[in-house]
């Protein structure tokens, strides 16, 4: 399976990283050895001074698909989770300023974490579904995929342009504002409505 995360998908969070808002999706991929679950602890890795949380709403693809109908697009995916988008930023910003690929900051092992997943169908409203990230009890991102720049469908279009979407494939679909660093021991507790999906520490 692979993992696709979808970069600058949120107006205010682009923003924060003085970014310009895209014209078209943004993405780039992690490995599958970058997941976490079962809220076992995020490890803070001895390359980086500066973690970044990244919250994001995460897409189960449930089959095989390859350029996509948006149309259709919807009938690709009937599970969602909760997920962070570990970003190691002092890496990041050093490819990005020496046009580099991303991997080593955005790719590195426990750099996505995961919840178990909801059918959509528990969930109400997925195109407003409220999510947020608190760290040792106080919120630090909150937002709702209703502020997304590229609907879930949109991304799923895009993508399967250009990669055979398979069953078991994850989309983390991009975060709002509000990212920031996290240290060794914090409490991160994540949430899809009042529903708590991720409760990890930081060791
Ligand atoms: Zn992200």
């Amino acid at each position: 399976m692979k993992i696709i995360c979808i970069g600058r998908n949120y107006i205010d969070h682009a923003k924060e990283l003085n970014n310009p808002v895209p014209a078209k999706p943004v993405f780039f991929m992690k490995p599958d050895s970058a997941l976490v679950i079962k809220n076992r602890p995020f490890f803070y890795p001895d390359f980086s001074d500066d973690v970044h949380h990244e919250i994001e709403i995460v897409l189960k693809i449930n089959r095989l698909g390859r350029s996509i109908d948006e149309k259709f697009a919807g009938r690709y995916f009937t599970e969602i989770a909760l997920g962070v988008d570990f970003t190691a930023r002092d890496l990041q910003a050093e490819c990005k300023e020496k046009g580099l690929p991303w991997e080593i900051a955005k790719g590195f092992d426990y750099s996505a974490p995961i919840s178990e997943f909801i059918p959509v169908s528990e969930l109400g409203d997925i195109h407003d579904l409220p999510f947020r990230l608190d760290i040792n009890g106080k919120t630090v991102q909150e937002g709702s995929t209703k502020d997304q720049i590229f609907s879930y469908e949109k991304v799923i279009a895009y993508v399967s342009r250009f990669m055979t979407l398979k069953t078991g494939d994850l989309i983390y679909t991009g975060t709002p504002a509000g990212v920031g660093p996290v240290k060794i021991g914090d409490r991160l507790e994540g949430y899809i409505r009042e529903r708590k999906m991720l409760n990890f520490l930081v060791k």
